[in-house]
């Protein structure tokens, strides 16, 4: 696997302009004012080199990463979107990926984990507007599995509980918690932030009740 890459600097201004809004929504999400040393944004040119980054073969589905660090986003780049994974370019659809990745990032200054998954990919889902390419599930019934692996859930119906919970809890109570979540983050410890925090039982039933 390659070890070494060319990276230039990008002038593709429609990207410069989805990453600049994205900076400005997502400071006012997070009341963070994010004015120095900022994200860098790399744009993979393909599939192929998104592999030898990741030295291991990534899944279809798969188009943004922080690769773990807090301050880069790796992108795959719009030229290679339809060819190079499962999903259709629009550009509200990449607006989205890198907000999404971004609000990883803030989301990283409050609290230094990704774990559990689904609460983190559900926070960047549904600050990043995607909740949008997803139905609202009927009944709650899988997210909570995902602690450190990935599925579908841990997108669509954890998106729509972040909803929930941001809503009952209300925004400014929600990230003043978040700061308050140690690492590393296990299962046990996660519930009794949650109940500490939220006064909430973390279970399905609480969030088909609020559904
Ligand atoms: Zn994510």
């Amino acid at each position: 696997m390659a070890k070494v890459f060319n990276i230039t600097t990008s002038q593709d201004e429609k990207v410069i302009k989805f990453y600049n809004q994205a900076m400005v929504e997502l400071c006012e999400f997070y009341d963070i004012q994010w004015n120095e040393n900022t994200p860098l944004v790399h744009i993979v040119p393909d599939r192929k080199t998104f592999n030898d980054l990741w030295e291991e073969k990534t899944e279809n589905w798969v188009v943004g990463d922080t690769m773990g660090t807090n301050k880069i986003l790796y992108i795959l780049s719009p030229d290679a979107y339809e060819k190079d994974s499962i999903h259709k370019y629009s550009d509200g659809e990449y607006f989205g990926l890198i907000k999404h990745e971004l609000s990883h990032l803030f989301c990283q200054i409050l609290f230094d984990s990704f774990e559990p998954l689904w609460f983190t990919e559900g926070i960047a889902v549904y600050t990043s507007g995607q909740l949008e390419r997803y139905e609202k599930p009927k009944q709650f019934s899988k997210f909570l599995e995902f602690f450190e692996t990935l599925g579908d859930e841990a997108y669509s119906q954890a998106g729509f509980a972040v909803e929930i919970l941001i809503k009952k809890i209300g925004k400014v109570k929600f990230l003043k918690a978040l700061k308050e979540i140690k690492t590393p983050v296990t299962e046990k410890s996660f519930k009794e932030f949650f109940k500490k925090n939220f006064d909430i039982e973390l279970s399905y039933k609480w969030f088909n009740e609020n559904l």
